[in-house]
């Protein structure tokens, strides 16, 4: 083929310089690494689709496009940790890049070259160099960067209680992507060694290293060329062909992963709605997810975001989101090949063992070929003994289990959207709805609410006694009123509680808002009965309080208690309770804003906000509280360390409230430790969980003299200076 000479002004470079008689090579070797990649996809694809009840994901396309370019191709959720980052991103970007380049450098040399139109060619193909060795030189810094954090620094995230969990794969593809781009590098060099091309300073990497052979003759450059360029394609096409057996698979899950996440609310819990039929309840065995929730652990990479705020694992108790997804995807490659095998076994049958067409000869190649991986003992199946091994109490420990908050960190902060409490609360459910084997005060505690309606198991004709002098309305006696205030369990029955619902009330009614509450008739929300794992007594409750403000008409909810909140917003329509749900902190910043309230008396000293999970990383609510706090006079407001969708749990969650933590540190204690560290006087909160807990981590710390925990209902009450805020502004005399 005659080519096109290169000269100043035609600038460019052979493709295949020095290799053009290894086409035909490179065309076999490049057919049997895609031929390997297949094959692992298929494989993997099988064991996806071998275990777990059906559940789709296809619906509303144009937002899962957009999560699958947000999140799996601009990587926003990679990019919220700086260093790991920025790592990942040059390794990510700088090789889409390169293979963009090598696809160019194809289509020219086989398309365009031939038809006597070469692009690369002038100012083109100098940008091209440069932009190509630039992104070569990123992924170089990106793999540095990773080697020296992996080995080096050695983050806690990056292992298990203090141990790195680095594998040889780890190894395997960073060395790989290392050797890639030398070797690009490398051969580079030697070309523009022996061409010398005045303009070749524009691939600057290859360049700068050319100078290193200098003392090479041409002849010795050329050999040593046409080596480096073997080792490097063969380096290119085994990263290929190895992607399905390592976590290089992660390019193509942790993108799917992005494309099928949840689109319903944040910790939206799907119902359990066959408690007339089922036998079983919960998660029991790996086949009780969903292949969704099955196939989000594929899509793990190890990257131990999850583990680095979750306020379980940092408090010492032996729950990681990080291991007890990698242990669900271990198990899962303990029993998905012998499905798998069983599947097709069943599919041979259906089609027929007289199939001959060329997909029968394809399909039973294929089986031999797995039947023989899987005899080699390599790929994807493990050992059989620990297929037995029972998943909730086995493969999770029970304290693992139990130990969750519910806080929702790890799933906000997930590079990957997986979705781990639904997990954890299906194999909640198993224990205690199938098994009825869980802890002798959550027991109670589920007796309480089935005979009280209320965790303490306080009569539930006392609910509404804190209201007595308050002359707040009943809905039995006003049904017309424009809000509910659903004052929940601990607003009721808990005496801190009942000063925060006391505050609430008295500031609604100076702000003339038209409320009542259903005294005795209301019961409790049914979020703690969820979050434990009895979700037919979570529903139980939560249809006695639909039936009850259905029969009043409630069109809008104010509650004080975020967990209620989460409940009435998220899992009341799932029952026909449709109601606009606000918090209270939602509220009063609008009657600020609205200038229906004034805050007039100064609330002097540094205060700091705590974000509540079920608030903040459940449904968003994180400005609301600041602004409210940012309005009353002398207030001064800082922030902990870890605040937003970083904050970290008082350790209420997740029926966590009424369970002992007898491992570890507290995690109410933690958090108290994270207020005194940022120098507040005062903790702010918006939940009655929070308020008990960081009472409790004060009076643990003996911060009672320095330090006090208050609602922000009680920060305004007091703020607004009105007559009857004496009670109140007892209960925020706490030094500042
Ligand atoms: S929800 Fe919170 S406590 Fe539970 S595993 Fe996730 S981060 Fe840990
Ligand atoms: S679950 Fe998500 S955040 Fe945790 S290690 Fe896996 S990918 Fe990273």
């Amino acid at each position: 083929m005659e080519r096109i000479p290169f000269s100043v002004g035609n600038e460019g470079r052979q493709v295949f310089w020095n290799a053009e008689t290894f086409e035909t090579f490179l065309f076999l070797f490049t057919a049997i690494a895609l031929l390997i990649f297949a094959y692992g996809i298929y494989r993997r694809w099988q064991l996806w689709v071998a275990l777990g009840k059906p559940e789709t994901r296809l619906d509303r396309l144009p937002e899962r496009v957009k999560a699958l370019l947000i999140n799996g191709l601009i990587q926003v959720k990679t990019f919220r940790e700086p260093y790991p980052g920025i790592m990942h991103g040059l390794i990510f970007f700088g090789f889409m890049v390169l293979i963009f380049g090598a696809a160019f450098d194809a289509s020219e040399f086989h398309i365009a070259e031939p038809l006597g139109w070469a692009f690369l060619r002038g100012t083109f193909y100098l940008v091209f160099s440069f932009l190509m060795d630039l992104f070569g030189l990123a992924v170089l810094i990106g793999v540095l960067l990773a080697l020296y954090r992996r080995y080096i620094r050695r983050p806690d995230g990056l292992g298990y209680q203090g141990k790195p969990d680095n594998t040889a794969d780890d190894a395997v593809v960073l060395l790989l992507l290392f050797g890639i781009i030398m070797t690009g590098f490398v051969i580079e060099a030697l070309r523009i060694r022996v061409t010398s091309p005045s303009w070749e300073v524009w691939s600057f990497g290859g360049w700068m290293l050319a100078k290193a052979f200098t003392a090479i003759e041409p002849e010795q450059a050329k050999l040593l060329h046409k080596a480096t360029w073997w080792t490097h394609t063969f380096l290119s096409l085994g990263f290929i062909a190895y992607i399905p057996y390592s976590r290089l698979l992660h390019i193509i899950t942790t993108p799917a992963n992005h494309f099928l996440v949840s689109l319903k609310p944040a910790g939206y819990n799907e119902p359990i709605r066959d408690f007339e039929t089922a036998e079983t309840f919960g998660v029991g065995k790996i086949e009780e997810f969903t292949k969704k929730q099955v196939f989000d652990s594929d899509a793990c990479t190890r990257c131990g975001r999850c583990q680095d705020g979750c306020p379980a694992y940092l408090s010492g108790k032996p729950l990681s989101p990080k291991k007890l997804i990698q242990d669900l995807k271990t198990f899962w490659l303990t029993q998905a090949p012998a499905a798998a095998a069983a599947r097709r076994a069943v599919g041979n049958a259906a089609t027929g063992a007289g199939e001959t067409g060329g997909r029968g000869i394809v399909f039973k190649a294929l089986d031999r070929i797995d039947a023989a991986v899987d005899r080699m003992g390599s790929g994807t199946t493990a050992g059989a003994a620990s297929a037995e091994t029972a998943l909730v109490g086995g493969v999770i420990d029970l304290h693992e289990l139990w130990a969750c908050t519910n806080c929702l960190y790890c799933t906000e902060n997930c590079s990957a959207s997986i979705e781990h409490v639904p997990k954890i609360i299906g194999m909640r459910q198993y224990k205690v709805l199938t098994e009825a084997d869980f802890a002798p005060e959550l027991q109670l505690t589920f007796r309480n609410m089935e005979n009280n309606s209320n965790p303490w198991g306080i009569g539930s004709h006392l609910r509404a006694d804190w209201a007595k002098d308050l002359g707040i309305k009943t809905l039995a006696e006003d049904p017309a009123v424009e809000y509910l205030f659903y004052v929940g369990c601990s607003g009721s029955f808990d005496d801190r509680g009942k000063k925060v619902s006391s505050a609430l009330a008295k500031i609604l009614k100076a702000a003339g808002i038209s409320f009542g509450i259903l005294g005795t008739e209301e019961g409790c929300c049914g979020d703690s009965a969820l979050r434990g794992g009895n979700e037919y007594l979570s529903q139980t409750l939560v249809q006695a309080n639909i039936e009850v403000m259905n029969r009043y008409h409630v069109k809008k909810i104010i509650t004080t208690c975020p967990h209620g909140y989460n409940a009435l917003k998220k899992d009341y329509p799932n029952f026909g309770g449709e109601f606009e749900v606000y918090h209270h902190t939602e509220i009063i910043a609008e009657l600020i804003a609205a200038g229906k309230i004034t805050l007039k008396k100064p609330v002097e000293g540094l205060f700091t906000y705590h974000d509540s999970c079920f608030l903040g990383r459940y449904n968003g609510i994180y400005d609301q509280p600041r602004r409210i706090l940012r309005a009353v006079p002398g207030l001064k407001l800082t922030e902990m360390e870890r605040n937003l969708a970083k904050s970290f749990c008082c350790g209420a969650g997740g029926a966590r409230m009424w369970m002992e933590e007898d491992i570890g540190e507290r995690i109410n204690n933690l958090r108290t430790d994270q207020a005194v560290a940022a120098g507040a006087g005062t903790i702010a909160v918006g939940c009655p969980f929070c308020l008990t807990m960081l009472s409790d981590g004060i009076k643990d710390r003996k911060k009672e003299e320095t330090m006090a925990a208050l609602d922000i209902a009680e920060i305004v009450w007091r703020a607004m200076d009105l007559e009857e805020a004496q009670p109140v502004a007892e209960a925020c005399a706490a030094p500042q």
